[in-house]
């Protein structure tokens, strides 16, 4: 709930504080018991940040994060010790999130090891289960992470995030550093681990492509604020948001004879150290009006389960 997360910048020999980069810029939303909410936007966009300031991965500058009922910004590093076991967290890069000197066996057994499973027995059994769960084979364990494709150090870091049995995951950009082709053995991958341990997804991604199938729900970020917010049906057939509608037009149609008309978007995304006053995709909006540039849009709801920030919108819907 109104989540900000300011990260300095500084310049010269010194480190003079010169400003800030609003990364994340007041943003509200719930991921409700066992959905995948997917977040969509652009690099930059806050998006990770969000995901990580969830798990307090990063210290957010402002906002309440709760979980189950708790302000978890208000835990202390035993008390969220304990929570982590709850909240895990699947990299966009495999490669980079393995450590390359330990076997499979050993990383994924780390958590278990940090959360109590003092016995190697047993761990070694956990993990063999653990690497069955994710479709890899327990001789597996013994290996080193650049002895799998793409796709397997995925299920790996999976793996690792299912061990301690967590509540919810966040995904950042899961897919993204994978061949097309192995990204929907993936996403089926997960989509089924969630139904089979009741698990719940905040899926972040850079394309609405990419969470078309797996999200119930989806929200759309630009620029540190989340501008759209709604079910997966109502974002894909009736986007609000003029920056929702852009991001749509350009995701291809399996369907031949649906001739989509592509927005193409003027200019490049801002940069965040400097985002343009009031509705900070005014500069690049097709429906720009002159209260765009003064007045920042509320995030309000304009129907049930459909939440948009924009000055269109702000009394009812056109
Ligand atoms: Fe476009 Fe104005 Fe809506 Fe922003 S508030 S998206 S500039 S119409
Ligand atoms: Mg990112």
């Amino acid at each position: 709930k109104s989540l900000k997360k300011y990260f300095p910048i500084k310049s010269g020999i010194l480190g003079r504080k010169v400003g800030h980069v609003k990364a994340v810029d007041d943003v509200s939303f719930t991921v409700n018991k066992g959905e995948i909410l997917g977040i969509v936007g652009e690099s930059g966009c806050g998006k990770s940040t969000t995901g990580k300031s969830i798990l307090r991965l990063i210290e957010p500058t402002e906002g309440e994060i709760t979980f189950n009922g708790q302000d978890i910004t208000k835990l202390n590093t035993e008390e969220l010790r304990k929570l982590r076991r709850d909240m895990q967290i699947i990299f966009q890069d495999p490669y980079a999130s393995l450590n390359p000197r330990h076997t499979v066996e050993k990383i994924i057994g780390e958590p278990l090891l940090v959360h109590g499973m003092t016995s190697k027995v047993e761990r070694s059994s956990r993990v063999k289960e653990l690497l069955e769960v994710v479709g890899l084979s327990s001789y597996h364990a013994s290996r080193y992470p650049h002895q799998f494709s793409g796709g397997q150090r995925q299920r790996i870091g999976i793996a690792r995030a299912l061990a301690n049995n967590p509540q919810l995951i966040i995904c950042d950009e899961p897919v993204s550093a994978l061949d097309v082709s192995v990204q929907s053995q993936i996403l089926n991958l997960m989509e089924k681990l969630r139904d089979e341990y009741h698990l719940t997804y905040l899926f972040i991604a850079h394309d609405l492509s990419v969470v078309k199938h797996i999200s119930d729900r989806v929200g759309v970020m630009y620029l540190g604020r989340m501008v759209e917010l709604t079910t997966k049906d109502k974002l894909y057939e009736e986007p609000k948001h003029p920056y929702t509608q852009a991001l749509l037009s350009a995701v291809p149609d399996p369907d031949p004879d649906i001739k989509k008309e592509r927005i193409i978007l003027k200019g490049d995304v801002p940069s965040p150290e400097n985002p343009p006053t009031g509705c900070a995709f005014h500069t690049r909006c097709p429906h720009a009006m002159d209260i765009c540039k003064q007045k920042r849009p509320e995030f309000q709801a304009v129907e049930n389960y459909h939440f948009v920030a924009c000055h269109l919108y702000q009394d009812g819907v056109q």
